[in-house]
């Protein structure tokens, strides 16, 4: 428990459940202080985000599907209605169909699954963007979540890897956009963690166990530390690191080739 971010307000998006990445940011923010205003998918999930947040002595919940305009409109609303102005965000959320997350990228990526990935794991981030900043006068920091698949190829993980290298360099230009105004703007670049998303990639338990054997640290990314990277990025901590992409998974993106096995 400390106070890095007392005083500090921002909206998380993307809880789905206990293990959503969204959830175990929020509960880190919150106990430095932070006020969330948490927005969701739709109203399945209501019943399980809303112990989770009131878990943590919140009340303020929005339903948001990010691929509907006039939902997105009602949200940011919702939010400027309740507090004017916002300090922070957090975007945590993705979408490819399974079809797209097996096999061959060339021969399993249509149009359509093109458009939908790009939609709710891209554009989705802008809009937001653009959203929050409206409600950032006084300047204010946001960050998105992203995957190795977006510099390098890992199986499966095909359209998606695509969409999360758009997300990068998303990141960069909202750095560029809203850096006169006083906002940051960065990417976590967090390792294969055991989410509901995780669990739509084919083979995503090889991801896991070939993601703990390379990695530096011989480990799984763990939570604590990407909750921890979000913390330092959106509290003051941060100062002047901006457009940043930065990886917290024990090390596994510097790898090129692993070490042999014992002869
Ligand atoms: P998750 O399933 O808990 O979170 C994904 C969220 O996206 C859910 O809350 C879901 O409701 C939301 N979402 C999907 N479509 C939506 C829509 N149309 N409107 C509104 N919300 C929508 O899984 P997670 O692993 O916590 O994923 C969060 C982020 O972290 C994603 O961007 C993901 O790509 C990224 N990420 C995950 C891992 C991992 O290994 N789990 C690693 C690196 C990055």
């Amino acid at each position: 428990e400390g106070n890095l971010m007392a005083g500090k307000r921002g909206v998380v998006m993307g809880v789905a459940n206990q293990n959503s990445i969204a959830w175990g940011i929020s509960q880190q923010l919150a106990a430095q202080g932070a006020e969330i205003a948490f927005t969701y998918q739709g109203e399945s999930l209501e019943r399980r985000v809303r112990p989770l947040v009131e878990s943590i002595g919140m009340d303020t919940m929005i339903p948001a599907d990010v691929t509907d305009d006039a939902s997105m409109d009602a949200a940011f609303a919702a939010i400027k209605e309740k507090w004017g102005t916002i300090d922070f965000l957090v975007h945590s959320i993705a979408f490819a169909g399974k079809e797209e997350l097996q096999g061959s990228m060339v021969a399993n990526t249509t149009r359509e699954g093109f458009r939908r990935a790009m939609d709710i794991s891209v554009f989705s981030f802008i809009d937001s963007a653009r959203r929050a900043s409206e409600l950032m006068p006084d300047g204010g920091s946001m960050i998105c979540m992203t995957y190795l698949g977006a510099e390098r190829v890992i199986p499966s993980y095909n359209v998606m890897g695509v969409a999360k290298a758009a997300l990068e360099a998303s990141t960069r230009y909202a750095a560029r956009d809203l850096g006169p105004q006083g906002i940051r703007v960065n990417a976590i670049s967090a390792g294969a963690m055991r989410t509901l998303s995780l669990a739509g990639i084919k083979g995503s338990k090889s991801l896991m166990s070939t993601g703990k054997d390379m990695s530096l640290l011989k480990e799984n990314t763990r939570m604590e530390g990407v909750a921890g990277s979000a913390l330092y990025l959106l509290s003051d901590l941060g100062h002047s690191v901006t457009g940043e992409v930065l990886h917290v998974d024990a090390g596994f993106h510097v790898v090129g080739v692993p070490e042999p096995s014992e002869e």
